[in-house]
């Protein structure tokens, strides 16, 4: 008999009733360090003060009223978002897939409104992951996500991850937009050389593409930058946000130029809830946190420490692991042994990890874990790696 739950998830045994900074609690009172953060979404841990002050604060005013009006808390963290980044403008979704959606319908209306009717390819590659909606899975191209699900919505050409080649044989006239995360989250921890995010932004200008930045999982913060792109030096037309601009609550977000944004026009795109207040409360708030020199140089500080201690970690357990890779608290441990195990004794072990494609558990903790923790989370790994050794 089916689930009362849609069985879409093969979920641990284990059921949380609290968290407190990167801490989860179940009933029993059984601790386990989250280095998962649900997913680099909670950048702020759990049961932040300052968020669940701004959350209750808006709570107490006003829920919801819709984009039919005027809504102050948006304007403002939109404007936030403006000032601290590429973008000129900003739409608000309730999730990275959303942003997908609209990232995809922008690009194309770009071309559109000028007359390119038949600019409507969008490349991107292999390993990417930029949701579950029908069009983030075309997107994606995957075998495991799109089996079953078709037809597909057209349009998509996808090349294999730094096959440069490839890449300059698939751009040309019928280009849209280049499709890409700046570190692959699902994918394995894969970040993108500078140099090729250059590259990147290089052919779409002579081409007349758009560039689109999928920073769903490595942007607000988390490579130790507000957005990943910016340790390139590049920025990209169209950029997708969402996990950790809302910190837990369901946001997220598509920031663009005036000039990729400019086709969408009163009545080309909307969504009841996206950007609604309770959203923006608690996103103002993760901006007014995160984005700054001295929080942003903290999450370059705690992921160098952890990186270096994960080093450790891997010369002591040449078995279990293989190597570590990533930026700031975006960490990857490749796997010798299939990553679901490695997760699988940390759970036994008290700490929470998050499996990827490409062999590697990933290591997503809260933006303002403490040295301590870190220091525990390696303990607990070492833990774990023991137990596999057995
Ligand atoms: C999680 C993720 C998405 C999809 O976000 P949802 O909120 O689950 O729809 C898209 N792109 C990237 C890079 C992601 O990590």
């Amino acid at each position: 008999m089916i689930t009362s739950v849609l069985p879409t998830y093969a979920r641990a045994p284990l059921s949380f009733v609290r968290g407190e900074g990167s801490w989860l609690f179940e009933a029993g009172g059984d601790r386990y360090l989250d280095l998962g953060a649900g997913i680099a979404v909670n950048a702020l841990g759990h049961a932040n003060p300052d968020l669940i002050g701004a959350l209750t604060a808006q709570a107490n005013k006003v829920w919801h009223v819709s984009n039919l009006y005027q809504i102050p808390e948006q304007q403002a963290l939109a404007d936030k978002l403006v000032d601290n980044s590429f973008a000129d403008t900003v739409f608000f979704t309730n999730s990275g897939t959303e942003a997908a959606e609209l990232a995809i319908k922008m690009a194309r209306k770009y071309h559109y409104d000028r007359g390119d009717k038949d600019r409507i390819e969008i490349i991107t590659f292999s390993g990417c992951f930029h949701g579950r909606s029908t069009g983030a899975i075309a997107a994606s191209g995957s075998e495991k996500m799109v089996k079953g699900f078709g037809p597909l919505m057209p349009g998509f050409v996808h090349l294999e991850f730094g096959d440069h080649e490839a890449l300059k044989a698939a751009v040309g006239p019928k280009t849209a937009a280049i499709l890409i995360e700046p570190v692959q989250g699902e994918g394995g921890i894969r970040p993108v050389p500078d140099q090729c995010l250059k590259g990147l932004r290089d052919m779409c200008d002579e081409a007349g593409a758009l560039l689109i930045f999928d920073e769903v999982q490595c942007g607000m913060g988390r490579t130790g930058k507000l957005f990943a792109h910016e340790w390139a030096g590049v920025t990209p037309d169209i950029l997708m946000s969402a996990k950790g601009i809302g910190g837990g609550f369901p946001l997220g977000a598509v920031l663009a130029t005036e000039s990729a944004a400019s086709g969408m026009v009163v009545g080309t795109h909307g969504s009841t809830y996206g950007g609604n207040p309770l959203a923006c409360a608690v996103g103002n708030k993760i901006m007014d946190v995160i984005a700054n020199d001295a929080f942003l140089s903290e999450v370059n500080r705690k992921g160098g420490l952890f990186r270096q201690k994960l080093e450790g970690l891997v010369a002591a357990h040449p078995d279990v692991f293989e190597s570590v890779r990533g930026e700031g608290l975006m960490l990857g441990l490749k796997c010798k042994i299939a990553p679901a195990d490695v997760v699988k004794a940390g759970y036994d072990a008290g700490v929470i990890t998050v499996p990827a494609a490409d062999n590697v558990v990933r290591l997503l903790p809260p933006l303002n874990i403490t040295d301590a923790d870190i220091d525990e989370g390696v303990a607990l790994l070492d833990q774990a790696a023991k137990a596999l050794e057995g």
